[in-house]
């Protein structure tokens, strides 16, 4: 707890969103007063009810695209659908959430002076040509796929902070987030971790997309939210890009595997197309996290994933 009587008051748009609403809490539970921003595109209100008693909570619906007015000490800009099933669905918005979402942010980081940290991803590497990625790497994406209007627009708003940053000498702080999974994701989502979960819970067939042998790194919801605390916390200088992940890389065939394991459902494998442009590897070098903020996550995907399907077996 922060023991100035003064709080610290951060801005977190996205904040009803899976891993804005963690940070929502974390951020109350630490003594900062929280203003949480969200249209509701893929977020809940119902991820967010337990703080809306707070009197150092305040929930506000709002569009990022448009500009915002409100006074603030920090932002954190996670506004933005992350499963590709909702980012496809309208890539025309998504594309707009993350590039004039990102303007009207850092415009109002720009008028406030203060420190703005974007929540960007391991998509910037697209199907990357290296392995484990370092924060160095350039990346390899298809600018005209159904994953460019996320990708694309990521990489956009990642080239408008660092603008602003040489330009208008705005501290900026970008994330690089890799797969996060925990609590509060929507089981409808269509990302891995909730899709195996919520079929093996309800006994139904889990949707392999490809032959299974492509991997992800899943980082624990805990963990994830403290690299975004200790990154926006860090000296001036450091304005990343940091990545943000866990490097232990899983086959999704064995994912699967082992949420048949915890569920303890005795579920069939049905195998799909594997989608266009999907990733065949992906796995963060985290040493840049490790020395600049002494981060790593401590969760071992079992337990997390143990803790996910408790979540999940009271929402199915
Ligand atoms: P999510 O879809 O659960 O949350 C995104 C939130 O942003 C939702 O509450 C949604 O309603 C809100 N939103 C979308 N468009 C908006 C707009 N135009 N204006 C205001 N709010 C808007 O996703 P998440 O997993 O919580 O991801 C949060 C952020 O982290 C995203 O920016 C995402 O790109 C990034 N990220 C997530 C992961 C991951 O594995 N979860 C990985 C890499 C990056
Ligand atoms: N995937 C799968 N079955 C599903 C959902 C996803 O096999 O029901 C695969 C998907 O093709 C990808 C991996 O799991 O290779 C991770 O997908 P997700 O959508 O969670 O995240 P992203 O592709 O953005 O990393």
């Amino acid at each position: 707890m922060q023991s100035n009587s003064r709080k610290i008051r951060s801005l977190v748009t996205g904040g009803a969103g899976f891993i804005g609403s963690h940070l929502c809490e974390r951020l109350i539970e630490r003594g900062n007063e929280v203003v949480c921003v969200d249209n509701y595109y893929t977020g809940a209100k119902a991820n967010i009810a337990h703080l809306l008693d707070n009197a150092y909570f305040e929930l506000i619906r709002h569009d990022v695209t448009f500009p915002l007015y409100i006074e603030v000490d920090e932002i954190y800009n996670l506004a933005c659908p992350a499963s590709p099933v909702h980012y496809q669905r309208d890539p025309v918005q998504t594309t707009k959430t993350n590039v004039h979402g990102a303007i009207n942010i850092l415009g109002l980081a720009k008028r406030l002076k203060v420190r703005v940290l974007q929540a960007s991803t391991s998509e910037v590497y697209g199907d990357p040509t290296i392995h484990p990625q370092t924060e160095d790497y350039q990346g390899n994406v298809n600018p005209i796929g159904p994953r460019a209007c996320y990708d694309e627009g990521k990489r956009c708003a990642e080239t408008l902070f660092f603008d602003y940053h040489r330009q208008h000498g705005l501290p900026i702080k970008v994330a690089r987030i890799f797969n996060t999974y925990g609590p509060r994701m929507m089981p409808d989502d269509g990302r891995v971790v909730s899709n195996f979960i919520v079929q093996a819970l309800r006994g139904e067939p889990i949707t392999i997309y490809g032959d299974g042998k492509q991997t992800r790194s899943f980082c624990y919801i805990d963990d994830l939210v403290d690299g975004l605390i200790r990154l926006m916390e860090s000296p001036p200088a450091e304005t990343g890009p940091v990545n943000l992940g866990n490097p232990v890389e899983t086959e999704i065939g064995t994912l699967a595997e082992r949420i048949v394991g915890l569920v303890g459902a005795d579920a069939a494998m049905e195998y799909r197309d594997l989608p266009t442009d999907d990733p065949l590897q992906r796995c963060p070098d985290i040493t840049r996290a490790r020395r600049l903020l002494d981060w790593q996550p401590k969760v071992p995907l079992d337990e997390g994933l143990a803790k996910t399907v408790d979540y999940f077996r009271g929402v199915v």
